[in-house]
């Protein structure tokens, strides 16, 4: 049977916005020493939006309209960004064809006739297109804490797009409770290296794991388990999904995916990390008030 105190304690968190599945999860909860925190939609807004467009040998304009006709068929947040940069120009769009998106790399397909391919250094690498034009660029995107998306047409490098996602308002003051209850926290993220840093040293976290793939969040989840850690692991996104489940409490945010969602314990009803800290703090309360 679930003792009275646990009861009370899972009211006492919906009223805090943390709705939790079961009582056994408020039991674990109190055990975690390690916070996994996703970065996009998680600690950042999840509304990226376009702050730079380079182009190399071609009009930005152009740039911009191509690489908008692609990614309307992507459902990815950074998609969105580019279709309502070249909105706002009013640029016209063309229809695209033999789009594929590439989960963890970015997305490619056919355009006015011409082949593009948008994304990460990966994706270029993949595609055997040079980037080292535009290193001094991605640098300056990435060291702000912005996403360098390249951009090859007909597999020649064409230009370079910054998407930058901020921070939550409350994130910073979030990641500083947690530190405070003395646990480790971490940033895990398909994003590159340089901006996962930038954004994680605005938000106050140490330990950065970058560049990974879609399918391989759950791994890192379990590397860390071997450890001997024990891991809430906090998210948004279909991707999230698998690493929510391996963790020891998986915490979804109320926006976030319906996958999201069903794969976690907790869910933050308010979008903001406050809700971490408030859940494992009153786990805890619960518990020790079981003694
Ligand atoms: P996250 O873990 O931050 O949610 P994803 O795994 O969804 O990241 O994506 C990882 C990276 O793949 C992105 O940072 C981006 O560089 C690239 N990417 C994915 N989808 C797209 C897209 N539609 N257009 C451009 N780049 C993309
Ligand atoms: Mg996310």
């Amino acid at each position: 049977a679930t003792p009275m105190s646990v009861t009370v304690g899972v009211g006492r968190a919906a009223e805090y916005g943390v709705l939790i599945r079961d009582a056994e999860a408020m039991q674990v909860a109190a055990g975690i020493d390690t916070v996994v925190l996703d970065k996009t939609g998680t600690l950042t807004e999840g509304k990226p939006q376009v702050i730079d467009c380079r182009s190399y040998g071609t009009s930005e304009d152009r740039l911009l309209a191509l690489s908008a006709s692609l990614e309307q068929s992507s459902e990815h947040p950074l998609a969105k960004a580019i279709v309502n940069a070249a909105t706002t120009r009013k640029l016209p769009l063309s229809t695209q064809s033999e789009f594929k998106a590439m989960p963890g790399f970015g997305v490619i397909g056919t355009v006015d006739g011409h082949q593009l391919a948008l994304g990460n250094q990966k994706l270029m690498t993949k595609n055997n297109v040079g980037i080292d034009l535009a290193a001094v660029d991605a640098e300056a995107i990435a060291s702000q804490g912005a996403t360098p998306i390249y951009v090859a047409i007909d597999n020649q490098l064409a230009g370079i797009l910054g998407v930058s996602d901020p921070l939550r308002a409350d994130s910073v003051a979030a990641i500083n409770r947690l530190r405070k209850m003395k646990l480790d926290v971490v940033m895990l993220t398909g994003d590159t290296e340089t901006t996962a840093r930038a954004i994680a040293r605005q938000a106050g976290i140490d330990t950065v794991i970058a560049g990974v793939l879609p399918d391989g969040k759950a791994a890192k989840i379990a590397d860390l388990q071997q450890q001997g850690k024990r891991v809430a692991m906090v998210g948004d996104g279909i991707n999230d999904a698998p690493a929510l489940a391996q963790a020891e409490v998986g915490i979804a945010m109320g926006s976030g995916s319906d996958v999201a969602i069903e794969s976690a314990q907790l869910t933050l009803i308010r979008h903001s990390l406050h809700g971490v800290a408030d859940a494992l703090q009153l786990s805890a309360a619960t518990l020790k008030n079981m003694k």
